[in-house]
């Protein structure tokens, strides 16, 4: 959501003459847009907007932008007196006030809707991949999530403004579409005719686009993924066998404890729906270890999960406790060093399964999409579609889509042969 949002700052900002550059000292403004979903993300906010206050041009309008903007509101004036503008994730088309009035220090942490959508240029040229947003927010306040602190209630995006903006990438250089939402397959948006469209609409409308070869969605709540969504696995070959369907715990104490109101049984039952639907498809989780309580038993349960599922490009953290949450006020909070220890068993335990269905992949042809190329320029990186990174020889004849054959794996990436070149 933050590299949309990035994307959408910078077109802004180039629609109004200004130009990207790489260092700070050269700048006239600077903008920091934050995550605040985990602890350590905050933390290193302010340090590094003291690195920048040190190097950039005396005159040059520095402030941030996105979640910490929102959670710290008026005191980042008070923690960097300097700070010129502090605006949250549903404000920064507000930008160019400051552009505008540079003497004057713009705060606005408002959650504003879909304001920003509707007021801020659409991009030039569109990357490979293209992020739709289809919602803001989230309404399933999960206990440890500042999500719906800083980014606000749910709502969904207009059917045909989301068409408009996928069919505008597609027009400008997209190859694939990816449908962005904190509760992405929780999208729904009754249009003026009582008419209710849900994401299967979306994708269905999406697939018809020619020049678009891949969609895919992210992040899934376990309980919204319906019967229609999962039909679209089956009935719509550009919809990649690839799905992020976060469980976080295999423990059904913990989960309770997290308000994720699903049962191992239920998610599991979903994942065979998926599986029928697609043979093919893999999924992948969040995991949080430490939650408030955790013990050794609930955690093997997770592990256990984990190998059961057999997810693929999963991340894991250790919870930190974030404000506005209840879970932060939680007694029985873990120690660090336990954390630290089952985060890095889970890891190894997501690695491994990553290592091995890595190596099923040699000798498979997928289709898969170019990215760039490596720093050497001799390299193309591709995407496969479980978004595994795949390292193909460069060459000039190289197309964006390419069927790549995978002939060497290991955890990280592939290597491959593009077979579509004689
Ligand atoms: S569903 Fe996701 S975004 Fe929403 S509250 Fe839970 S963790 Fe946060």
């Amino acid at each position: 959501m933050n590299v949309y949002d990035s994307w959408r700052i910078a077109a802004m900002l180039d629609a109004r003459g200004m130009e990207q550059t790489d260092s700070v000292a050269d700048a006239d403004i600077i903008i920091l847009n934050t995550c605040s979903v985990r602890e350590k993300a905050t933390n290193k906010v302010f340090s590094e907007l003291g690195r920048i206050r040190d190097a950039k041009k005396p005159n040059a309008l520095f402030g941030i932008v996105g979640c910490v903007a929102r959670e710290a509101g008026a005191t980042a004036f008070h923690r960097m007196p300097d700070l010129n503008f502090v605006l949250g994730p549903q404000s920064y088309h507000k930008l160019p006030q400051i552009l505008e009035n540079p003497d004057a220090r713009l705060l606005n942490i408002d959650l504003s809707g879909l304001e920003k959508f509707d007021e801020m240029p659409q991009m030039v040229t569109a990357p490979v991949v293209s992020y739709i947003p289809i919602q803001e927010g989230c309404d399933h306040c999960c206990t440890y999530c500042i999500v719906p602190y800083t980014r606000g209630r749910e709502i969904s995006r207009p059917f045909a403004d989301v068409m408009r903006d996928t069919l505008h990438a597609v027009k400008t250089g997209a190859f694939e579409i990816c449908f962005l939402g904190q509760n992405v397959n929780g999208y729904k948006y009754t249009d003026g005719n009582g008419k209710t469209y849900h994401l299967s609409d979306l994708i269905r409308e999406t697939a018809k686009i020619p020049h678009l070869y891949r969609i895919r969605f992210t992040s899934s709540y376990p309980t919204e993924m319906t019967d229609d969504l999962i039909e679209m696995f089956k009935t719509e070959p550009k919809l990649l066998p690839f799905l992020n369907m976060p469980i976080q715990s295999g423990s059904p104490d913990v989960l309770k404890r997290m308000n994720r109101p699903y049962s191992l049984d239920s998610y599991l039952e979903i994942i065979d729906k998926l599986r029928a639907a697609r043979p093919d498809i893999q999924i992948s989780s969040d995991f949080i270890v430490g939650f408030p309580g955790e013990t050794d038993a609930d955690f093997e349960q997770t592990l256990k999960i984990a190998k059961q599922v057999r997810y693929i490009n999963s991340y894991s953290f250790k919870y930190s406790p974030r404000p506005h949450t209840a879970a932060a006020l939680m007694p029985d909070q873990i120690p660090e060093n336990i954390k630290r220890e089952r985060l890095a068993i889970l890891d190894n335990t997501l690695n491994e399964i990553q290592r091995e269905f890595n190596e099923t992949c040699v000798d498979k042809t997928f289709t898969c999409l170019c990215e760039g190329s490596d720093k050497t320029g001799r390299h193309l990186l591709y995407r496969t579609p479980y978004m595994q990174q795949c390292i193909v020889q460069n060459r000039d004849d190289s197309s964006a889509i390419a069927d790549i054959k995978i002939t060497a794996a290991n955890r990280a990436s592939l290597r491959g042969k593009d077979v579509t070149l004689k």
